[in-house]
């Protein structure tokens, strides 16, 4: 998960929260804009699991069509159904994924750690929005390199390390829907994207770029918006550091 900087709402959704509080009344225009802005901001891929989305087509329910998610669910916080920050750019798969899931304390494991150490009480799933005086999203994660596995990042303290279990838990940020074979599987997905860097590395190691033209084209892999880019900094910082 990347930290986001977002841009401003888009004036259109201004104008019609002003008369209106039900998402489902939104009309074309507005949903365009917004997709829109999403889109600029988020890069096409999907602000939890990174995987590249494809738009929406009529009658195919793809697991990386794009979507709007509420990151605070609507069922459970209404008065947010219009609020530009609360809308997230994710694949249908994360989206479906979280649901109308959300933080409960009550009887969780979270209540008796804090009961243990007088921790902080998390309030929100790791927030891909980049949010001023917020630990930035990407560093409650790690990953394991061989697996593609998404992993708590070390080091985090127990509330963060918590937030960010119950993160990869509950929007299944390492895909337990679909079968470990399938191509779509994230796990998969994420190794993919390991090999085509890794053809483009042996490449650049035979010397077929100058080395300023070869570091761009790797960093290229881990900036914001292209596909699994978190899982490819990792991999660079750890195999190859000489090329970031
Ligand atoms: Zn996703």
């Amino acid at each position: 998960m990347h930290s986001v900087q977002r841009s401003p709402e888009p004036s259109s959704l201004a104008s019609f929260r002003a008369v209106h509080s039900q998402w489902e009344t939104l009309h074309g225009g507005e949903r365009r804009d917004i997709r829109d802005t999403l889109t600029k901001d988020f890069g096409e891929v999907c602000a939890y699991c990174q995987q590249a989305c494809q738009a929406p087509a009529f009658g195919v329910e793809a697991h990386n069509a794009e979507t709007i998610d509420h990151f605070r669910p609507r069922s459970r916080f209404p008065d947010l159904w219009l609020d530009w920050l609360n809308l997230i750019y994710a694949c249908r798969r994360c989206n479906r994924s979280k649901g109308n899931k959300w933080l409960d304390f009550d009887q969780d494991t979270f209540s008796r750690g804090l009961q243990r150490g007088g921790h902080s009480l998390p309030s929100e799933y790791v927030n891909p929005n980049a949010i001023e005086g917020r630990r930035p999203a990407n560093e409650f994660f790690d990953f394991d390199l061989d697996t593609g596995e998404i992993v708590p990042a070390t080091g985090l303290d127990y509330t963060a390390g918590w937030v960010a279990s119950r993160t990869i838990r509950d929007i299944d940020l390492n895909d337990s829907q679909l079968g470990e074979n399938d191509p779509a599987h994230l796990l998969n997905l994420r190794l993919a994207r390991k090999i085509l860097l890794d053809t483009l590395i042996q490449q650049i190691r035979t010397g077929a770029y100058e080395e300023s033209e070869a570091r761009g084209i790797v960093t290229g892999f881990a900036r914001l918006g292209q596909p699994f880019s978190s899982f490819v900094g990792a991999y660079l910082a750890s195999e190859h550091p000489d090329l970031t």
